[in-house]
């Protein structure tokens, strides 16, 4: 299990609820983002309307979630959560909507995943409020057509082009959400330090930040973890050596790369010379799925500059190689 796995886990949520930011003026970075959403909210408040269809779409732990939360707090109604792989049948997805009380929000994650039969409940709802579905089977089959309260679908996704144009289509607003800068992430380390009541210096949450992969979810982990390293190696106070000791233990070097990262990186170097090489290859060098490089690994690395997508396949840049203290190959020297 990687420590700066963007993915939560089982037990993460719950400590995680006394950190999460529950409006849009304590969601730290995100400008862009956060000053559309905060005119569409208040101008459908404004109209007495349910919010438009939003997608929200970008790398795990980035705080979709979270925002979809938000969005539901700041128009004052209640939200539903489900996910793309939990709703099995059309059936599944009725029961949900049937419940919704006019503006509420419906928020579902992994949006990307839901079956073809269950997206296709979804465009009359989202389009007109209109529930469309076939009861019963064989002969007694038949169609029922209900009225639904105005809601807010509120979509999660990894990737925009995950999803098909149809459903894609039917979002009136469209947020994509960035890796954080360090400066944010500081704020994030900062804000969560002092809501856990751990004592924290500028420097300290500014090590822990710079190490967490542009992720709120990994700096809040970190922070965790670095908590406990500076209770038991410290007087519980984290400043920057403390910090760096911490990372240090948990095999997070300055970069926020772990062995995974590392061994990507090096396979591209030392096998492919640096390729171009295509994914499937780079997957079956380094024994991993081609999901976890596309959606785990390489979003991070690409972001920072240290490798590169191009038509031909993966390339490592010459940063790659000065990280590990390579001689640069022929065509980075002129
Ligand atoms: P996602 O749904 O994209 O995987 P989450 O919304 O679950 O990510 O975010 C993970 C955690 O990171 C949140 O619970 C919250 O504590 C923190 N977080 C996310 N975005 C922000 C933000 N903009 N400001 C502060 N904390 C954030």
């Amino acid at each position: 299990e990687r420590v700066i796995s963007a993915e939560p886990r089982v037990m993460e949520d719950v400590q995680d609820r006394a950190v999460r930011p529950k409006s849009l003026s304590e969601y730290v970075g995100q400008p862009v983002v956060r000053e559309q959403m905060e005119i569409f909210i208040q101008a459908a408040k404004g109209r007495s309307e349910a919010l438009d269809h939003t997608l929200v779409f970008g790398p795990p732990g980035l705080g979709k979630t979270t925002l979809a939360n938000i969005i539901a707090n700041e128009m004052e109604v209640d939200l539903k959560t489900t996910s793309g792989p939990v709703l099995e049948k059309a059936g599944d997805l009725a029961a949900l909507m049937t419940n919704l009380e006019p503006g509420d929000v419906l928020f579902i994650d992994e949006i990307h995943r839901l079956s073809p039969n269950v997206e296709e409940v979804l465009y009359p709802a989202m389009e007109d409020y209109q529930l469309d579905i076939m009861i019963g089977e064989g002969p007694a089959a038949r169609s029922i057509k209900l009225d639904l309260p105005p809601f807010t679908l509120v979509g999660a996704t990894t990737r925009a082009g995950l999803l098909t144009s149809p459903l894609r289509d039917r979002f009136g607003i469209v947020q994509r959400l960035e890796f954080y800068n360090v400066a944010d992430l500081t704020h994030i380390v900062t804000r969560s330090a002092g809501l856990m009541g751990v004592q924290i210096d500028e420097q300290g949450a500014f090590e822990v930040a710079r190490r967490s992969r542009g992720t709120p979810r990994i700096a809040n982990r970190l922070l965790r973890r670095v908590r406990d390293f500076a209770q038991v190696k410290g007087d519980g106070a984290i400043g920057q050596t403390i910090a760096d000791q911490a990372l240090n233990m948990l095999n997070v070097d300055e970069r926020g790369f772990d062995h995974m990262d590392r061994r990507l990186l090096l396979a591209m170097i030392e096998k492919f010379s640096g390729g171009p090489v295509g994914v499937e290859s780079l997957a079956a060098a380094i024994s991993e799925e081609r999901d976890t490089i596309e959606d785990v690994l390489e979003p991070y690395l690409i972001q920072q500059g240290y490798m590169a997508r191009t038509p031909r396949g993966r390339m490592v840049t010459a940063m790659a190689y000065e990280h590990f203290g390579f001689d640069l190959p022929k065509r980075f020297q002129d």
